[in-house]
């Protein structure tokens, strides 16, 4: 009797466990099953689209924002000749098929001085506000954009996202120059969906469906962007649908403040309202920390309180980087030159975009090739002094000597 009854419970004990097997099974294989839908997005999903429709916003100013560096041009680096990054990936020593992988070995010497490898030098942050099928003051035209990105894969640049690029994560194939590329204001020209057979999908003449097409083609460059947004972004329709696929697909979601106010004008607190907001809007629509600020109108605050670090609503956000609206290209994330307070971008006009591309071409030493690894910065023997070892952080730093190349003869004023 004893016996049985003990049987009984062990049953009853066994079962219940096998209850909780099959239950805890079926509760991880559907959140697993959910974050392979989602892909890591834990926000609420309604919709909470605010009263203020996306305008027009043609206003922002160039040539207005403080913490610029003046001198002009990128003539004062050193060493101007050499043949600087070929188009392509046909190089040896290119990582590119390996796009999420380092390189197995590290380059020598030879192979650093004939990549002409400078991890210090500058990076083209390049501004772009919409993309129509015109070209105007604050418009790029569809086949202009598709011209800029051949021409900067073509000139041997890679593209690395925002955040990457302010948290020093160069991840561009060896003998690369990376280059950021931004979006101000979320207009439907810069991404809009269109249904298909599998659902809806970046309409091939958005911006992002362009880069999309011209990233398959071009697996090197990549498709990394960044999508500085306000209220009611792409048009107001499908925003979590579209914040969702810009994180899944390589690309990000910055800061443009929730009104697109001028925050040259406001306080302290309304600067910590205005970026918060926005930021609390992006966290809840998709569970994206947005890391970045794009200064509307390129208008500066009196006060730097609340740029990079504030609470609104209970909530903290971070900014890694403050980006002004012009005018030059940014110096490197690892320079003693880089400000997160003030980070410089190129506007995306045919007029800046020759003048700061061919300012390169004259001078490829000022700009930044990488060594295809983001755990060493590679610097050219001479130039430590520029360096900033807490930008540097946890990486190897390795210096190698640039021969001298003939006909280095470009002078400095030149
Ligand atoms: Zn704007």
């Amino acid at each position: 009797m004893k016996a049985a009854g003990r049987r009984k419970r062990s049953l009853r004990v066994l079962t219940g466990l096998c209850l909780v097997t099959v239950l805890g099974a079926l509760a991880l294989y559907s959140s697993g099953y959910a974050r392979a839908l989602f892909s890591g997005i834990r926000g609420r999903l309604e919709a909470r689209v605010p009263g203020n429709g996306p305008g027009s916003d043609l206003g922002d100013n160039p040539g207005s924002e403080p913490g610029k560096d003046p001198a002009g041009g990128l003539g004062d680096s050193p060493g101007a000749a050499g043949p600087g990054v070929q188009p392509g990936g046909d190089q040896p020593g290119d990582s590119s098929d390996r796009p999420d992988g380092e390189p197995e070995a590290p380059l020598d010497d030879a192979e650093l001085a004939r990549l002409r490898v400078n991890e210090l030098g500058k990076v083209p942050i390049i501004m772009y506000h919409d993309i129509q099928d015109y070209e105007a003051e604050w418009v790029r035209s569809r086949s202009n954009f598709r011209s800029d990105l051949e021409r900067f894969y073509n000139l041997g640049y890679s593209l690395v996202l925002l955040s990457d690029y302010l948290n020093g994560n160069m991840n561009v194939p060896a003998g690369r120059a990376p280059l950021v590329l931004t979006f101000d204001d979320g207009t439907r020209g810069q991404f809009s969906m269109i249904e298909s057979d599998e659902g809806p999908i970046p309409d091939p003449d958005c911006a992002v469906g362009i880069l999309l097409e011209f990233s398959r083609s071009h697996p090197d460059f990549g498709n990394a962007a960044t999508f500085f947004v306000y209220s009611s972004p792409f048009g107001a329709s499908q925003v979590e649908e579209k914040f969702r696929f810009l994180i899944e697909n390589g690309m990000e979601i910055g800061n443009h403040t929730m009104t697109h106010e001028n925050l040259a004008y406001v306080s302290p607190e309304v600067v910590a309202k205005e970026i918060g907001r926005l930021a609390n809007e992006v966290k809840d629509k998709c569970g994206y920390d947005t890391v970045s600020l794009a200064l509307p109108y390129g208008g500066y605050p009196k006060s730097t309180e609340n740029l990079l670090t504030g609470t609104w609503d209970g909530r903290e956000y971070e900014n890694k980087g403050i980006l002004l609206v012009g005018a030059e290209p940014a110096p490197s994330p690892f320079s003693k030159k880089f400000n997160p307070l003030a980070v410089p971008r190129i506007r995306g006009s045919q007029e800046e975009l020759d003048k700061w591309l061919g300012e390169f071409q004259k001078y490829p030493d000022a700009r930044f090739v990488s060594d295809g690894r983001s755990d060493t910065v590679t610097i050219r023997e001479g130039d430590d002094g520029n360096l900033n070892p807490e930008r540097v952080g946890e990486r190897t730093v390795r210096t190698y000597v640039l021969p001298v190349s003939t006909g280095a003869s470009d002078s400095k004023s030149e």
